[in-house]
């Protein structure tokens, strides 16, 4: 049986017109149930024919994960979502209470094949895709328990272009207007740089936002750092620049922010001749400097608070947009690269 949370609206209305011989104006109905009211019985679908609930109802399920565990960090509020999904695999999504706003940090895949030395969720061998409707379940089963979502972050476990497709799709139904009608300026998805999907996003035209994991001006350190990738770092960020121009929208730049390895001012100033050497106006790069994060059995550390602020002292004194990215829910090992099994 398959999960209604995976079907586009364009599939859905297929399904409804030629298969179910129902009006269009069903397709709306099912869409505000699911996505605006959150309404997960299907038989309590209310404005739809009870004959019609019950079809739907023998097609289609809507959950397909279970909820295994809930954690909530004492430090900010942050909880990680420990999901099973129906084949027996654990992954996670974490919400993220801000003042202004509501965020949900979602996976994309079960492990990650590109492997980062310093990330726990490439420490988990890559098992598969998560499938669209596993995607859009964990920001709908958050939105259940916390209310409404204000940005949606792909930077849980898992390389989200190497998942297109189903990225894709499942942003198409974040943004449907007569369901979650997300904004498409508060979706962000983070890539370690899978170039030629970098272009194909562009020309999806979305208008989403792009991160790049950098973490280096070097090719050969950037190797040592990320293992299973082919591209190059000019590559990377030319593709990253043609998106953030075609699509209006900055280029954020990740930079995990390690002691000794790449916390230096040879590093920064690398880093900023590279980026001015790629595009004449700076202005389209933000820069997220992220302290790395503890993971137990791997031999790094986060630089000393000095280092961090001197790293993005150099950078905006070279008129740069630079931040330097707070950990949320490092007690429940919510944080950035800390999502494992
Ligand atoms: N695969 C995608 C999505 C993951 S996003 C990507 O690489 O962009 C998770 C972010 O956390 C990435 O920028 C990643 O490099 C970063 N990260 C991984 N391990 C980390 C750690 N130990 N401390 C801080 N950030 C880490």
């Amino acid at each position: 049986m398959i999960s209604l949370l995976g079907i586009s609206k364009e599939e859905l209305k297929d399904i409804v017109l030629n298969e179910f011989y129902e009006k269009s104006c069903r397709v709306t109905q099912i869409l505000k149930w699911l996505y605006e009211k959150k309404e997960f019985e299907i038989d309590k679908f209310t404005d739809l024919p009870k004959k019609f609930r019950e079809t739907l109802q023998q097609k289609f399920k809507i959950f397909t994960l279970d909820l295994v565990s809930k954690e909530k960090s004492n430090i900010d509020g942050t909880t990680k979502y420990s999901f099973k999904t129906y084949d027996g695999y654990n992954f996670s999504a974490v919400y993220i209470p801000k003042l202004s706003r509501n965020v949900v940090c979602l996976s994309t895949q079960i492990g990650c094949s590109i492997k980062c030395i310093f990330c726990n969720s490439g420490r988990v061998d890559f098992v598969r895709n998560l499938d669209c409707c596993e995607i859009t379940e964990q920001l709908l089963r958050i939105a259940k328990d916390v209310g409404k979502i204000d940005s949606v972050l792909f930077m849980g476990m898992g390389e989200p272009l190497l998942n297109y497709e189903n990225l894709i799709k499942s942003i198409k139904i974040f943004l449907y207007p007569e369901g979650l009608s997300m904004s498409k300026r508060k979706i962000t998805v983070s890539t370690v740089g899978v170039v030629p999907n970098i272009y194909k996003l562009a020309e999806e035209n979305l208008g989403i936002k792009l991160a790049i994991s950098l973490h280096s001006y070097d090719d050969n350190k950037r190797k040592k750092f990320v293992k299973n990738l082919k591209f190059s770092i000019k590559d990377i960020l030319e593709a990253g620049i043609f998106y953030a121009k075609r699509t209006k929208t900055k280029l954020t730049i990740e930079y995990v922010l390690i002691k000794d390895e790449n916390d230096k001012e040879e590093d920064v100033l690398g880093l900023i001749r590279l980026l001015k050497k790629l595009s004449k106006d700076i202005s389209i790069f933000k820069i997220n400097i992220i302290p790395y994060n503890f993971i137990e059995g791997i031999e790094f550390f986060s630089p000393t608070e000095e280092r961090i602020n001197n790293f993005k002292k150099i950078l905006i004194n070279n008129g740069f947009l630079a931040f330097i990215r707070k950990p949320h829910g490092s007690d429940i090992k919510a944080a950035c690269g800390q999502i494992g099994f």
